[in-house]
């Protein structure tokens, strides 16, 4: 038996307004060259300066896994020539990455996991080579050139390809509740290496790796280290030694293929950057950055999970957005009823939300979405009408009171006994056959006379007071 064993370096690109070293715009949608400044473009004799937002979310990251911050910080060249690196060097912190240590805790297989961290560190992002636009030029776009990102290391504590998926899948979360990053993986704003080896089981030794690179699915990613592992432990099997390579993943065939030797690899000449002062950060400074820490998702799920005892679906499910489980919690703390709560935003709003293309704050307030919630407490209004009838209503307006759109369209339930025994009479008068059939024994019947009477109150009776009245009434009247 082998085990797998996988590592990951984790590239997140920023959400700054603008990049990590000059004031060009960070936005992926532009037309291709237009945020390239003479400092993107390296002009002889431009110097970069630092971005605060690079540094605070940096920071933020660090403490939202409890990682140590380095106080003294500065960067690195690390020098290379390609066709998108207009410098010929890309910024990055190697010998003093800004946080070492710290933990990231994951759901996967039903269990709480955790990775540790290595280190994280601060970097620029390389422009982009295009190369199927045009049949016998590669284009470059420059605009990426520049662009903040956070690299993050971690330990070989990985064990299988469905770890690291939902490792991602966390962490892709918690850097959108911090703000961090949009974390869009189709637009190349989150992607990660993944480092693979095998061993036999109970070695305590690890294995020679081989790195996939630029793993932009949570899918390929599960895929291609399924595959490479299967591939080593068949070399090994075989009597070959595996050779630390880097690899390219093509889903197409699902396989890995070789992009270069590991011990072929450049010299990048690393050296401090001379045209950057270092950064020091204060212990004051750092705490200030602090304040913008919010819950992260996984924390918040078993706080949806203990404290109001929602389901592992319908938690998991307002996780998947920072602002539905802000406004879970802060109503559900106004008025304690989690389950009627949950069922209005998980099964209506969200759902609306998504449809028209808007945000859970921009549908109501907190006390618009309480007063929904009392409605239905209140029992004043049949539930299936509830959601059927005051529900489209009041969303075009949600500042209006449920309670006056439910009277509006007539759907407060009656309790008027002599409405409900009329009801009953007519219905019962009616069907006398169905009435004889039910004596003699045909209990199921009671769901045709529920059905008739329903339609026939117009959703303002209460079904329980209504099938208990009907059931008297049809075992007493011969
Ligand atoms: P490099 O800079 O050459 O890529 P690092 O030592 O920084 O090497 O390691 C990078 C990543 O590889 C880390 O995520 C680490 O956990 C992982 N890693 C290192 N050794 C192994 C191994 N034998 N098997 C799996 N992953 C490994
Ligand atoms: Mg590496």
């Amino acid at each position: 038996m082998y085990e797998t064993v996988i590592g990951l370096e984790i590239h997140i690109q920023l959400n700054t307004k603008t990049k990590a070293f000059c004031s060009d715009i960070n936005d992926f949608d532009s037309e291709p060259n237009t945020n390239i400044s003479m400092i993107t473009l390296a002009h002889p004799g431009a110097l970069p300066k630092m971005n605060q937002a690079h540094i605070e979310k940096a920071v933020l990251l660090g403490l939202a896994f409890e990682s140590d911050i380095n106080h003294y910080n500065f960067f690195d060249r690390k020098n290379y020539f390609y066709p998108d690196l207009p410098k010929g060097y890309q910024i990055t912190q190697d010998k003093e990455p800004f946080c070492r240590k710290g933990k990231i805790k994951f759901m996967s297989e039903g269990e709480v996991k955790e990775v540790r961290i290595h280190h994280i560190h601060m970097e620029e992002d390389a422009g982009k080579s295009i190369h199927d636009q045009n049949d016998h030029n590669s284009l470059v776009d420059f605009n990426r050139a520049g662009v903040p990102l956070l690299e993050i290391v971690t330990e070989p504590d990985f064990r299988s390809g469905q770890e690291v998926s939902d490792f991602m899948a966390e962490l892709q979360k918690a850097v959108k509740y911090l703000d961090i990053s949009d974390a869009n993986m189709e637009e190349g704003s989150f992607r990660c290496d993944c480092n693979v080896s095998v061993r036999k089981s109970g070695v305590n030794t690890l294995g020679e790796r081989c790195e996939i690179k630029n793993m932009n699915s949570r899918r390929f990613a599960k895929n291609a280290i399924e595959y490479e592992a299967d591939r080593q432990i068949k070399e090994i099997e075989s009597g070959k030694i595996i050779h630390k390579t880097t690899l390219l993943y093509d889903p197409g065939k699902n396989e890995t293929r070789p992009l270069r030797k590991k011990e072929s690899e450049n010299d990048y000449r690393y050296f401090p950057d001379p045209d950057l002062p270092p950064v020091i950060l204060t212990e004051d400074q750092i705490q200030n950055i602090g304040q913008q820490l919010t819950p992260l998702p996984l924390a918040r799920y078993e706080t949806l999970r203990s404290e109001f005892s929602l389901s592992h679906a319908d938690a998991e499910f307002l996780t998947e957005d920072k602002t539905w489980t802000d406004v879970f919690f802060s109503c559900a703390r106004k008025m304690n009823h989690p389950k009627e709560l949950g069922e209005l935003l998980i099964g209506k709003v969200i759902p609306y939300c998504k449809a028209n293309n808007t945000t859970i704050n921009d549908v109501a307030d907190d006390s618009g979405y309480i007063a929904f919630v009392k409605l239905i407490l209140s029992e004043k209004v049949a539930k299936s009408s509830v959601y059927q009838h005051v529900f489209p209503a009041w969303i075009k307006d949600t500042t209006r009171n449920p309670e006056e759109i439910a009277i509006e369209l007539h759907l407060i339930k009656s309790d008027d006994q002599s409405f409900l025994d009329q009801i009953i009479d007519q219905v019962m008068i009616a069907y006398p056959d169905k009435c004889k059939e039910y004596r003699n024994g045909k209990k199921g019947l009671i769901g045709f006379f529920m059905g008739h009477l329903m339609q026939n109150s117009k959703g303002k009776a209460d079904p329980k007071i209504l099938q208990s009245k009907l059931e008297v009434a049809l075992d007493n009247k011969k």
